[in-house]
């Protein structure tokens, strides 16, 4: 297997290649070469294999470079008893006949990140031996909230590696502020900065093309990487859960072998669907795939008109990670819905960058609406979605998932289609707990009460138990505390260096 990028100036690229690089130069996102195919009878396989067989049977048909026994070797550091919380790793809990939920926040940091940043250090660390790397590999990354817990758990004491996390230090809720400032491990940092996500974000992209930042870092003998949904690093561990969740239903007898199934993605980057979309071009038996969006609804509009048009108020909303208007992923799914043309790709990038808007040909329009599905549901329905769960299967769920289960509902008042349908669900309920209590216990029951008041309340009062990962989260010790203004990042680098 080689890779290439979505716009067309690189090809032939190693796994480890574009491990390394992360993004293409040519700004272009870096994507197999050719189709990969999972047998029927691989398929049948993974039915009574662990999630960790099931993973190396996906993860090595994708690299050359990579044995199968450097794909084992990654799998069991990630995916182990220590890290997850169950043994199946990403268990699905099925809630009736034709609804079930693949619960993907048993990882350390309780969201759906865990699912690949735990395995990308390994794949970054073997890459690098293979390639020959004699520097070590400096990742930065600007988080919303999720994916820097993430990336320092992922990364924290892997050889060869440090990690540095910005976040904007009134822009992140107060269990995420206390999993990133409280993170153990002797390569990282953590970084408050004062200023919201966009500062933060654009920090970090000054620094990667500042060559003075470059050149100290070579000294000290460092290379940046980054370990945001860009890399496929990131993309091709989260296939794996697709087809885990579809061999638990032929195991627990919730549909035959064979029988296609949809899946409900909440989405924002547009990374965790678009493994679903690889999924099913791989073999898996997909019915549909429907993309839910919050109030943020520019994949809605793109999947309904074939328009993606970014100008448009960003609004704040209690499912944060996926408030976001530039889906980076979607140019990987256009290249391969296109049948990889990426001068098409490369026009409409571009045309995204220039006036924030492109618009797809007929064609490939036609092309996304026969494999997507796609509805928007609001901050209110948001709401009342985990209060109904609640009340009519005892199950408990965050705010984007809530986000996957109303729009499942009004696929089903649409459609009546009645094929089974798993809900992708994305984050503990105990990490957004603001919310979740204040639509299961009603507003005034949560008001006043700080988040870590609210996770005691929360387990008192349904007898879920609070994750590990979240638990105690106010006694430990804050080992990050710098905050620094927007211009002071750079020395904020230059002194994790020598640290
Ligand atoms: C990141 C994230 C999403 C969105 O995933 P994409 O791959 O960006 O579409 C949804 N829910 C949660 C909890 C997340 O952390």
């Amino acid at each position: 297997m080689v890779y290439e990028s979505t716009r067309g100036s690189e090809s032939g690229l190693t796994f480890s290649q574009v491990i390394k690089k992360g993004i293409a130069e040519d700004g272009g996102l870096f994507v197999p070469s050719t189709d990969v195919q999972i047998t029927e009878e691989q398929l049948k396989q993974m039915v009574s294999m662990s999630y960790q067989d099931r993973a190396v049977m996906v993860l090595k048909q994708f690299a050359e470079d990579f044995s199968e026994e450097d794909f084992r070797d990654c799998v069991e550091k990630a995916y182990s008893q220590e890290r997850f919380d169950t043994e199946e790793i990403a268990p699905v809990k099925v809630l009736s006949d034709s609804l079930s939920v693949l619960e993907l926040w048993h990882g350390p940091t309780c969201a759906f990140k865990d699912m690949a940043l735990q395995i990308l250090p390994h794949f970054m660390t073997k890459s690098m031996k293979k390639t020959g790397e004699t520097e070590n590999i400096m990742i930065l990354v600007a988080t919303s909230g999720d994916t820097g817990k993430a990336a320092l758990e992922g990364f924290r004491d892997v050889e060869g590696t440090k990690v540095a996390v910005y976040f904007p230090l009134e822009g992140v809720s107060e269990v995420q502020k206390r999993q990133m400032i409280t993170q153990e491990g002797k390569n990282v940092d953590v970084v408050a900065i004062k200023g919201n996500f966009d500062d933060a974000q654009s920090g970090v992209k000054n620094i990667f093309a500042d060559p003075e930042m470059a050149k100290a870092l070579a000294d000290k003998g460092y290379k940046f990487s980054s370990a945001n949904s860009i890399n496929w690093g990131r993309l091709l561990p989260q296939i794996i859960y697709y087809f885990s969740a579809y061999a638990d239903l032929v195991k627990k007898e919730q549909i035959a072998f064979g029988e296609k199934i949809n899946f409900v993605v909440p989405t924002g980057n547009f990374g965790d669907i678009l493994a679903g979309y690889y999924a099913k071009k791989m073999g898996l038996p997909v019915n549909k795939l429907i993309c839910a969006s919050n109030t943020n609804n520019v994949l809605f509009d793109f999947l309904c008109t074939g328009t993606y048009n970014k100008n448009r108020e960003f609004v704040k909303t209690i499912s944060p990670a996926m408030d976001i208007l530039i889906s980076s992923n979607v140019e990987r799914l256009l290249y391969d819905v296109t049948g990889r043309n990426a001068a098409k790709v490369k026009a409409w990038m571009e045309d995204l960058k220039n006036s924030g808007v492109y618009t797809v040909d007929k064609q490939t329009f036609r092309a996304l609406q026969e494999i997507f599905w796609t509805a928007w549901t609001n901050e209110e329905e948001i709401m009342e979605t985990i209060s109904d769960t609640y009340k009519g299967f005892d199950y408990l769920i965050d705010t984007h998932t809530a986000v996957a289960v109303d729009v499942y509902d009004k696929y089903m008042i649409s459609t009546g289609d009645l094929t089974k349908t798993v809900i992708v669900s994305t984050a503990s309920p105990f990490k957004f707990n603001n919310s979740v209590a204040a639509a299961v216990f009603g507003e005034e029951k949560v008001a006043g009460k700080s988040e870590f008041a609210l996770l005691e309340d929360l387990s008192e009062g349904t007898g879920w138990q609070i994750p590990k990962g979240l638990k105690g989260l106010d006694q430990k010790p804050v080992l990050h505390n710098t905050v620094a203004e927007k211009d002071e990042m750079k020395s904020a680098l230059l002194g994790l260096l020598v640290k």
